[in-house]
């Protein structure tokens, strides 16, 4: 016999647990499962620890979709304010670090604490450890059939939180892909985003030993632009400049940096051959950039002699190498690393008001699950607060 609530919700993540504590304030009897040891496993992690809860400057305009449309209800129904306010009525500390990103003064684990206190005084029963053997679906009051390591639970109302593919060491599983294809949903392809790029050959081979050098970029691929910090690594980028295009990225597609970013780079360049005509380039740039990035571009890539050397031309070819630098990306790290996961649940099959299913009656998706991938900065957190309390206020 299978024990009966109004709503099952799977994963017990920052989605997942927004949507039970919304659900249950409304007096739904509210069981969340989660296959980890422990819920919130990337909240607990983000952020370095402190989690990026929220950004202040939340847009439809900052999230990566086949449907750019599709996040804007749910968005404009739970905003950053929303979330802040829970946070302050927690009396959790915290600080805006830049561009609107809101992390907590001292750990992350008082954000997981608090949405456990909201379903504990919801009501709201969660097992962790938790595994989910099959997902029925039947006739009657509580179509919704569950077979679990702890028995079998029902309910007229199951939604997915399950995640993503990044981070396999935290309990992302593809689980909630197979759960959408059992039900008929069409799932888009996936990939890792906000992850550091590797490259190859050369120019692995000429970067690689400035592993730990990090120098502010304008990262441009697609249409797209993010003005930030860009760090060598071992075997590529990464930093959130990188982190960012990543998402506007796929092998093949023509990346490039302005390595002078917020300079004009000819008008600098003139600047600096007036003012300091027997300096070298490699000096100058020193100045703008860290000193082995710069020898490094003059010894490889650039032709370094006393700036009064130049002759104009030259010096405009040199600004256009430095603000429009080729960087030929082999590949990404993958989602080993990668902080999300872009594509997934087709948001066509999805309403954007309640998150649920258009094709089975009382199934909602919420979280990274569905195609909705937010920017570097507390963007992917909202969308998880926002559509969880989507769901959470129609279940
Ligand atoms: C290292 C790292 C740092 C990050 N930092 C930030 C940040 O600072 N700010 C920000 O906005 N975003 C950040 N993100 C992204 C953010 O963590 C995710 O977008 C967000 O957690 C997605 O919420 P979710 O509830 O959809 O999924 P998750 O939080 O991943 O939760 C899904 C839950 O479902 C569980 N689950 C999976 N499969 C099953 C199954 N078969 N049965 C039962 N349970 C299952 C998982 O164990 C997990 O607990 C970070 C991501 C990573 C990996």
């Amino acid at each position: 016999m299978a024990e009966a609530y109004d709503v099952i919700v799977i994963g017990g993540g920052a989605a997942g647990l927004m949507c039970a504590l919304t659900a249950g304030q409304r007096g739904r009897r509210v069981l969340v499962v989660e296959h980890a040891n422990r819920v919130g496993k990337k909240i607990l992690m983000s952020g370095g620890g402190r989690c990026n809860f929220t950004n202040t400057g939340t847009t439809p305009a900052n999230f990566l979709s086949a449907n750019p449309h599709y996040c804007k209800s749910a968005l404009a129904r739970y905003t950053p304010a929303d979330f802040i306010e829970l946070v302050e009525r927690h009396r959790i500390a915290y600080h805006e670090k830049e561009l609107g990103q809101l992390f907590c003064d001292v750990s992350s684990k008082l954000i997981v604490k608090m949405l456990l206190d909201e379903c504990a005084d919801a009501g709201v029963r969660v097992e962790t450890s938790c595994s989910v053997e099959r997902v029925l679906h039947g006739e009657g009051e509580a179509p919704f059939r569950l077979h679990t390591a702890r028995g079998a639970f029902a309910a007229p109302r199951l939604v997915i939180a399950t995640g993503a593919l990044s981070i396999p060491s935290l309990g992302a599983t593809g689980f909630g892909y197979e759960l959408a294809r059992q039900f008929g949903h069409s799932v888009l392809p996936t990939r890792a985003g906000l992850v550091p790029l590797t490259l190859s050959g050369k120019h692995q081979e000429r970067l690689a030993d400035l592993s730990g050098v990090a120098l502010p970029v304008t990262a441009r691929c697609n249409g797209r632009s993010f003005s930030n910090q860009m760090l060598i690594t071992h075997r590529g980028v990464s930093g959130p400049a990188i982190l960012q295009i990543s998402s506007y990225w796929q092998p093949g597609d023509d990346l490039r940096l302005d390595l002078l970013p917020g300079h004009e780079a000819i008008a600098w360049l003139r600047a600096q051959q007036l003012e300091r005509p027997a300096a070298e380039l490699k000096t100058v740039l020193a100045d703008a950039m860290p000193k082995r990035f710069a020898q490094r571009l003059c010894e490889l890539w650039l032709s370094n002699k006393p700036m009064k050397q130049y002759t104009a031309p030259e010096l405009k070819q040199l600004a256009a190498t430095l603000q429009d630098w080729p960087l030929t990306a082999s590949g990404t790290e993958g989602y080993r690393t990668a902080e999300v996961t872009l594509g997934g649940v087709d948001t066509d099959e999805l309403s954007s008001s309640t998150m649920e299913s258009r094709r089975v009656p009382g199934l909602h998706f919420v979280g990274e699950v569905v195609d909705v991938t937010g920017w570097l900065g507390g963007y992917n957190f909202q969308w998880a607060w926002a559509s969880g309390h989507a769901a959470g206020m129609a279940v």
